[in-house]
């Protein structure tokens, strides 16, 4: 059985009274410890289907299944130790406090999980030990990259979230963003699901969810995944 199972997903958003139809009918699987790649045009329903997973939002129907799971019958309190404790997310643009510096940023997020990784630690693999102290303002676009996918990994959790991670970054940034990515979800042993409408990065991923108009298109698998060095 796969990790994570995604079945007939359909997701409508309400606004006054009109529908949109953001997933018409999701499925795929997601194997445990692997990198999968969730690609498509804008509007396709590619963060709608990433908000599922990390439990973000309630979908009108379907299944999301993690860890043999339904996540839609958890309940509040178990959905919210779920997101604090088991999922990490990376966002496009970062999303960190600018009131408090790299290793706050860091630790804020750890505490609420029951991780015991050190924060340090992370850091010195990200790279970014010598910058501890320096607040978001302070920082270069990739920096910033780094100290989220450092905050996502302190948290310890089974999966990695990432939203259009290398979209705010110059090409080769963004490459070595995407390295580190595929590097520490290795060494840490974690699922990693990325969400971009840029193919040039589909090839490090092991399976590819092709997702258009709220439907999946086709699905690729990669028995050889290029790895981004
Ligand atoms: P993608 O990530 O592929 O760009 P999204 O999942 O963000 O696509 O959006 C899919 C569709 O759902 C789009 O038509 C979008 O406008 C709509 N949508 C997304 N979020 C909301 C929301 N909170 N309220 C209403 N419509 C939304
Ligand atoms: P709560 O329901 O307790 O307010 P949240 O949904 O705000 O919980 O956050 C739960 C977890 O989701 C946090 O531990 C955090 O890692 C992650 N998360 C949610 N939104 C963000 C965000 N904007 N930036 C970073 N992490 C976030």
């Amino acid at each position: 059985m796969s990790f994570i199972q995604i079945e007939n997903l359909k997701k409508e958003y309400k606004t006054g009274d009109q529908i949109t139809t953001a997933l018409k009918n999701i499925s795929f699987n997601v194997e445990k410890g692997s990198f999968t790649i969730i690609l498509g045009p804008s509007g396709s329903g590619k963060s709608t289907t990433l908000n599922a997973i990390g439990g973000m939002d309630h979908m009108t129907a379907g299944k999301v299944i993690v860890d043999s799971e339904d996540i839609a019958n958890l309940s509040s309190t178990q959905l919210t130790d779920y997101r604090r404790s088991e999922v990490g997310f990376v966002f496009q643009f970062y999303n960190l406090i600018p009131s408090l510096n790299v290793l706050e940023n860091i630790d804020i997020v750890r505490k609420m999980s029951k991780s015991s990784i050190s924060s340090e630690t992370i850091l010195e693999e990200v790279g970014l030990a010598q910058r501890k102290h320096h607040f978001p303002s302070e920082l270069s676009g990739g920096e910033l990259q780094r100290v989220s996918i450092a905050r996502a990994i302190c948290k310890d959790p089974k999966i990695l979230l990432c939203d259009e991670p290398t979209g705010a970054l110059d090409t080769e940034t963004g490459r070595k963003v995407l390295q580190l990515l595929q590097s520490m979800a290795r060494l840490h042993n974690k699922t990693v699901v990325i969400v971009t409408h840029n193919s040039s990065i589909a090839q490090a991923a092991d399976r590819i969810i092709h997702i258009k108009d709220g439907i999946v298109e086709k699905v690729t698998n990669n028995p050889h995944p290029i790895g981004i060095d």
